[in-house]
């Protein structure tokens, strides 16, 4: 048996500090603490799994955070536990963050049943996905019932939060006949649930974009699929449509196999962390000068592709101890 973690039982106390705490640790790319946060990790886990997971997504201004605080205190005053997490592109390139920070959320923030976490900075957008996929964990076992993660709309981290979440909210604007056009095909394709925004601005525009949006959202539907896709309307701002909002993803719980889905999201998260491992040993074990140089000769002409790789590969075995 291994030692207890010293922040497993507070974390599984529900602590907050703990929490915050056990985030930082997995967050930190220092050897020792990625190795203490395994730890804790690989403790706390059979606790972990209680919760309903929803990632969100729409393009910066389409009212995200406000959609989520609306949503959060909605679910903290039913006495549900809310923490809020965001996968952030930006800040993993630039350290900066255009979104995640907690003033934008001023009254989730200080609710005592929110917990809300900036969105880790540095990093690629792969580790700060890993990260984010740690931190639900840590969230789960210290009891939150509700995971919201955000995410910004513009680029692939959709795809990294849709496979850690059990269902995917996709935000848009009332005037989508234009808007549409420019939500790329694969997120709609991600999409459980479409929320049409600000719905209290243009309310006939509101219900015209709902409308198409189940269309494309039919469309995109495979025929037989246990769950399909639904289009609402909302205000984040007044509050309407929220209530159905949740009604709607209860209704989804319902539906799908999430056991099943977790496992299968669980199986692809380890293939992917092993094809990165097995690619980084496998580059430590080539010599540097000799991929260059066959790589020259495949841009050259002079080597197929297929003969390139079968020559690195034959070098690697015979200059690699058994
Ligand atoms: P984000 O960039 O997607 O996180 O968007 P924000 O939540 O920051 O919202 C952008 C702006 O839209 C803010 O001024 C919000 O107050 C406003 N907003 C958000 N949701 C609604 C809504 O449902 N109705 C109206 N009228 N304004 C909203």
């Amino acid at each position: 048996m291994p030692e207890p973690h010293p922040l497993a039982a507070p974390l599984l106390a529900g602590e907050r500090r703990a929490l915050a705490k056990a985030i930082t640790l997995a967050e930190s790319s220092r050897p020792e603490h990625e190795r203490s946060a395994q730890e804790l990790l690989a403790q706390v886990m059979p606790r972990a799994g209680g919760s309903v997971r929803v990632g969100l997504t729409g393009v910066p201004g389409v009212g995200k955070s406000t959609f989520i605080e609306a949503l959060g205190l909605f679910l903290a005053d039913q006495g549900k536990r809310v923490a809020v997490l965001a996968v952030d592109p930006s800040s993993a390139r630039t350290g900066g963050s255009i979104m995640g920070d907690k003033t934008r959320m001023p009254r989730l923030t200080v609710h005592p049943r929110a917990f809300i976490r900036p969105s880790p900075s540095g990093g690629t957008l792969g580790g700060v996905a890993r990260r984010t996929r740690e931190t639900l964990t840590l969230c789960e076992a210290a009891g939150y019932d509700v995971l919201l993660v955000e995410t910004v709309g513009v680029g692939q981290s959709e795809t990294q939060v849709a496979a850690m979440t059990d269902l995917f909210v996709l935000l848009t604007l009332p005037n989508a006949g234009d808007e549409l056009q420019g939500i790329k095909r694969g997120i709609m394709e991600l999409a459980d649930l479409c929320v049409v925004n600000k719905a209290d601005t243009a309310p006939q525009a509101a219900v015209r974009a709902q409308t198409e949006l189940r269309v494309a959202l039919t469309l995109l539907t495979p025929h037989g699929a246990a769950w399909r896709p639904a289009a609402l309307r909302a205000s984040a701002l007044t509050g309407e449509g929220i209530p159905e909002v949740w009604a709607k993803v209860e209704d989804y719980t319902r539906t799908v196999d999430l056991a099943a889905k977790r496992r299968a999201q669980n199986a692809v998260w380890f293939d992917e962390l092993l094809r990165e491992a097995a690619w980084r040993s496998f580059l430590a074990g080539v010599d540097a000068g000799h991929l260059r140089a066959l790589r020259a000769e495949v841009e050259a002409g002079r080597l197929t592709a297929v003969q390139g790789v079968g020559q690195l590969l034959a070098s690697r075995q015979t200059t690699t101890p058994a």
